[in-house]
């Protein structure tokens, strides 16, 4: 059945697949149907009626992607390195060119702004610009051996990788890992989250339309326990890199371990946004909405827990609470929405709950939602708890919702108590006038990335990671390289009479 939600996502979709009627897979440079029995239901977030259903993948289709990868990856690696580095600029030109269709395609299928759409396609951009200015700069190096051989290591593309990713950024999370597995020579399966597959479906013949030889970049649109563990199981696939929740990555991580795979997990967190009572109040108060209202509290860094100096408590969370109240939540393609809808009905049932949960151990809601769902859509206004402790389950769970959690604290010591007492460690960040403070601080939270009298910017040319339950392994910067090659030690004999160098005559035995 169409309806007008079905068409605008049609519509929008066939910008990059010209009469395409429903959604699948992308294997060696074409859109193909998924062959599985069971099939996936898209639904807007906005309205929360069907967009479309189209069936899963499945393992046939697995087994076609990796053979398309695996030839796709033979024709790409012969490529010089340098010449990689000109394509990946080349598809970073077609995305600059593609922001407004991509974006809309984004924020229709994950029911985020607008506005933050466009950046994030951007962003997609310059993640293709960055690592295509290391294909030919990150190599191996000459190691001065004792025995006196020539000993070199060689940088080398680990094969076909796999690449799962999630619902909250879809294409953000796409560019941010195909761009530095493209780079060092890789071919990819990826496979988004089966709720907002269109914006890879898409970026994947954007990029081959761009030069990206058929094959390098294919993407599986189908469930996670079938065609993504079918696609782990695969044995052309060489690496897995799994962004997600922490239960799902639990399950990544067994599943490569039976294989002897390597893996890297970026997980969940609940990140510990500290706030002093000789900072700069305004500006905190700005930024720790910012930290969870953004995305609609649907991202990994969001500033979840707000610790709070007891001297300043009510006085802060009351300019959170206003700030939030004035926040404009809506229509996710009007240009001036700041907080669109929960992406999918799972997601908004687990925030109404926490929310009820958090009532129910003793929490106050100082502004936003009591737990009660929208009329339509899967909205959910932003809502300041406060008199949360850090035992509450609302301050140790992850919400993953535009909820936030105000906790006090007294010293310095009890606020970095707290922010380490959570089962995470993603990211964190202290809002103080005090820099000796600030450093010490940032040095004692365990956590990947953390701020100081700011929030949530991250750039591809840093490392990005988890401590703790928030994975292992880093994306971005030059460790993602790292992560997207394995190095091979070469030694080679130089001394003149190489039976001495061995210490014994080859063929008289020993
Ligand atoms: P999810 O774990 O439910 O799903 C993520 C992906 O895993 C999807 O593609 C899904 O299809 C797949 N999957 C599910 N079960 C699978 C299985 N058994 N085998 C193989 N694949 C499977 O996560 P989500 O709900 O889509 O995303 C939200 C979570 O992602 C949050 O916890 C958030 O913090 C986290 N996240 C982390 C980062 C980071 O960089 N650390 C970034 C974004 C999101």
């Amino acid at each position: 059945m169409t309806t007008p939600s079905s068409s605008r996502l049609l519509a929008a979709f066939s910008h990059f697949f010209p009469g395409a009627s429903t959604v699948g897979s992308y294997i060696g440079g074409q859109l193909v149907t998924g062959e599985a029995a069971d099939r996936v239901d898209l639904v807007d977030p906005a309205t929360g009626e069907l967009f479309l259903s189209y069936p899963d993948a499945g393992p046939a289709l697995v087994g076609r992607a990796a053979d398309a990868a695996v030839a796709g990856q033979r024709a790409w690696a012969a490529l010089s390195h340098a010449a990689r580095g000109r394509v990946m600029q080349d598809i970073a030109r077609a995305v600059r060119a593609q922001v407004e269709p991509l974006a809309l395609l984004e924020s229709l299928c994950a029911g985020k702004p607008i506005r933050d759409c466009r950046g994030e396609v951007a962003k997609v951009a310059e993640m293709l610009e960055y690592y295509a200015g290391w294909t030919d700069k990150f190599h191996g190096e000459v190691i001065p051996v004792p025995s006196g051989h020539l000993n070199y290591t060689r940088r080398e593309a680990c094969g076909v990788v796999l690449i799962i990713t999630p619902w909250n950024a879809p294409v953000f999370t796409c560019g941010w890992n195909v761009a530095p597995a493209i780079a060092m020579g890789n071919a990819v399966l990826l496979k988004p989250s089966e709720l907002t597959p269109l914006s890879s479906l898409a970026f994947a013949a954007l990029a081959e339309q761009a030069g990206l030889p058929k094959g390098v970049l294919n993407v599986l649109g189908g469930f996670g326990h079938t065609t993504g563990q079918a696609a782990i199981a695969h044995k052309a696939v060489k690496k897995v890199v799994f962004i997600g929740s922490p239960t799902t990555g639990g399950r990544i991580a067994t599943a490569c371990a039976a294989r002897g795979v390597p893996c890297l997990l970026e997980l969940g967190g609940k990140s510990a946004n500290i706030v002093f009572e000789d900072a700069d109040l305004v500006r905190a108060s700005i930024g720790a909405q910012s930290a969870i209202f953004a995305a609609a509290g649907q991202s990994c860094v969001a500033g979840s827990r707000l610790l709070v100096q007891r001297s300043i408590y009510d006085r802060f969370v009351a300019m959170v609470a206003d700030g939030a109240r004035q926040l404009r939540t809506g229509d996710p393609q009007a240009a001036d929405t700041e907080v669109g809808p929960i992406q999918n009905a799972k997601q908004y049932d687990h925030v109404l709950g926490m929310i009820k949960t958090g009532i129910g151990e003793g929490a106050e809601v100082v502004e936003g939602s009591t737990g009660e769902p929208a009329d339509a859509g899967y909205f959910v206004r932003p809502t300041v708890l406060k008199n949360v402790t850090n035992d509450m389950q609302v301050a140790r769970t992850e919400i993953f919702g535009p909820v936030v959690v105000a906790i006090p604290f007294d010293t310095e010591d009890e606020a970095i108590a707290i922010a380490n007492d959570s089962d995470f460690g993603l990211a964190g960040a202290v809002w103080t006038a005090d820099v000796a403070r600030a450093h010490r601080i940032a040095a004692q939270v365990k956590a990947g990335t953390f701020w100081i009298n700011t929030y949530k910017v991250i750039n591809v040319a840093s490392p990005f990671g988890g401590y703790d339950a928030s994975g292992y392994g880093r994306s971005s910067g030059v460790e993602a390289l790292h992560e997207y090659t394995q190095v091979k030690s070469v030694w080679v004999e130089t001394a003149a009479n190489p039976a001495a160098a061995f210490g014994y005559a080859p063929g008289i035995g020993n």
